[in-house]
């Protein structure tokens, strides 16, 4: 059955113009928009511009042969998925094995069976078409795993994730990073003013504004709740202050306009820079930043907490900074 849809553009491969003739005409005949080349450098600039559904290639051509051009075909990005069937008068098992362990889909041999042709042209685009799919859907599906549906940052593993990849980097990197707790005031009376949809608009407009008041390179996550984190990658803990202090004053500085109101919204802080020396626990990161933020909101809100320097923990009578 051929697709409806769509028109696919076959390209041919073949250094004897009267195989490229009388095959291209076959083609068009089937609904098929054919491009020809007599030669690997023929079809180069034809890649790159009309990108093939498909390709039919033959074996044996001068300079660069049809198996050469296969490889070459399939170390590049544009190609290495696109079917290719190999068209070949060379019928040995050799070349056959040689063809297919080198990545063509398919092996025909000349003359030519046209029927024999068309169809397995079809069980390839079929199955390319499928591997798409199956990309495109796995592409998604990681994307809405890793971001939190209300708010579009990162959703509470991804930020575990990240934090464990960014403290392994800083350990290579020798720079400190630091992480960042933010937890909105009073949020429960916020809902219990407005309503828990305009709480949720809050929440979005919260995030935006998190997110333009810290570099692009900083990484906003949803924690939970009403409660977010902001992993700052190479940020020691004065500069991750003022990064709060700027997150702050984006929230608290001007009200948000939400539902036609006005409602002012303000956030606590807290804070904790992690050492490139640090050798313990993530667990350990969040409990500090996390007591900072606590600190934050028992002297006021709407301010800015920063944990102490990490102490090492080790043998009796073993501590210091680090
Ligand atoms: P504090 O200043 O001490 O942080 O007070 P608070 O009211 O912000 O803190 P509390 O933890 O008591 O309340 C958090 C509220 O956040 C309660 C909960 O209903 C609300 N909340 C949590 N998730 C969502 C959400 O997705 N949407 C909305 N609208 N509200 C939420
Ligand atoms: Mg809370
Ligand atoms: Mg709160």
């Amino acid at each position: 059955m051929g697709n409806l849809t769509k028109v696919y553009q076959v390209l041919i491969v073949d250094d004897e113009p009267g195989n490229l003739d009388l095959l291209s005409r076959r083609l068009l005949r089937s609904g098929y928009s054919v491009a020809i080349a007599c030669s690997a450098a023929e079809a180069e600039p034809v890649v790159a511009t009309h990108p093939p559904d498909i390709i039919l290639l033959d074996i044996m051509m001068p300079e660069v042969s049809g198996l050469e051009y296969l490889c070459r075909l399939r170390a590049d990005a544009r190609t290495s998925r696109t079917p290719i069937i190999m068209v070949s008068a060379l019928a040995d098992t050799e070349n056959i094995v040689t063809a297919i362990s080198d990545g063509a889909n398919d092996y025909v041999t000349k003359p030519i069976n046209l029927p024999v042709l068309l169809a397995r042209m079809q069980t390839h685009l079929k199955m390319a078409a499928l591997v798409q799919n199956l990309e495109t859907q796995t592409q998604l599906l990681t994307k809405l795993a890793a971001v939190d549906h209300l708010t579009g940052v990162y959703n509470r593993r991804s930020m575990f994730e990240a934090l464990e990849v960014e403290m392994s980097r800083s350990r290579r990197s020798g720079r400190a990073l630091s992480f960042v707790m933010l937890d909105i005031d009073h949020f429960k009376r916020l809902n219990d003013e407005h309503g828990h949809p305009v709480g949720d608009q809050v929440l979005r407009e919260f995030a935006a504004r998190a997110r333009e008041a810290v570099r692009p390179t900083d990484l906003v996550c949803r924690y939970g709740g009403e409660e977010f984190a902001v992993i700052l990658p190479e940020t020691e803990a004065t500069q991750a202050e003022a990064a709060g202090e700027r997150v702050r004053q984006a929230i608290g500085g001007w009200p948000f306009a939400v539902a036609g109101r006005q409602i002012p919204v303000t956030v606590s802080v807290g804070l904790a820079s992690v050492a490139a020396t640090y050798s313990g626990d993530l667990a350990r990161v969040i409990a500090r930043a996390d007591k900072a933020l606590y600190e934050a909101k028992q002297s006021g809100r709407n301010r800015v907490c920063v944990a102490e320097a990490e102490s090492i923990v080790g043998a009796p009578g073993v501590s210091g900074h680090v």
